[in-house]
């Protein structure tokens, strides 16, 4: 079933996007069956999860956070994990940027937008990212990798209002994609839609998609 449902959103996703396979509270067996049908990339949201899933699956798969990220937690996950999806301060990313230092590499960064209505939701606002932004400028963090932006549209079943703060952070990447990162080719990532919404997040232009439910069912 796992497999049939990756090979499902694969075919629809083509090669606009790659699939993160978000394994949050399922199973190691479910997680284990779905690498044996081919899926490498997988997205956790809580660190104790994660690590847990990384100690005890094989070591080629690519792990993303990607739920909210304490500071004093980056420690346990710093030393492999792939790309970290939540970063919305920039305390979040010195303490990111001083463990990948202990770890001699550079991790990878996405900046989460705030994009949805709704008031619970973290991230950046418009205005804060282009404080974090000149601060990195004038005060480079060699071992982070700033990869793109990150967002999560309204919990709502109104198509245009999805497809509204999916276009949004969109033309949000183009800006500071042109205005910070014209030489920077690192920078190319838009993580956006999840089971709900992944459709339209495709056709707003996502180049990682985050899906649970519709793979592994409902939690
Ligand atoms: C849980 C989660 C997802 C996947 O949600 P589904 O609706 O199960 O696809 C995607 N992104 C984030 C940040 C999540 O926490």
């Amino acid at each position: 079933m796992i497999t049939a449902n990756i090979q499902k959103i694969n075919q629809e996703i083509g090669v606009r996007a790659r699939l993160i396979a978000v394994s949050k509270t399922k199973p190691l067996e479910m997680v284990l069956e779905a690498y044996q049908g081919g899926q490498r990339i997988f997205g956790e949201n809580k660190v104790q999860e994660l690590v847990q899933k990384y100690d005890a699956l094989p070591k080629d798969i690519e792990w993303h956070l990607i739920g909210h990220l304490q500071s004093n937690k980056v420690k346990y996950i710093a030393p492999f994990v792939h790309m970290i999806h939540g970063v919305d301060s920039l305390k979040l990313l010195q303490t990111i940027n001083k463990e990948g230092a202990k770890n001699k590499r550079k991790i990878n960064c996405l900046l989460q937008i705030f994009i949805a209505q709704e008031e619970t939701k973290y991230g950046l606002n418009q205005s804060e990212l282009f404080d974090l932004l000149d601060a990195i400028r004038e005060e480079p963090l060699p071992h982070i990798q700033i990869c793109g932006l990150m967002g999560m549209a309204s919990n709502v079943s109104d198509e245009k209002q999805i497809r509204h703060e999916f276009k949004e952070l969109k033309n949000l990447f183009s800006l500071v994609q042109a205005q910070y990162f014209a030489e920077n080719p690192a920078f190319k990532e838009i993580s956006m839609g999840m089971s709900g919404d992944y459709p339209i997040a495709i056709e707003e232009g996502a180049t990682l998609v985050r899906v649970g439910s519709l793979i592994f069912g409902e939690r």
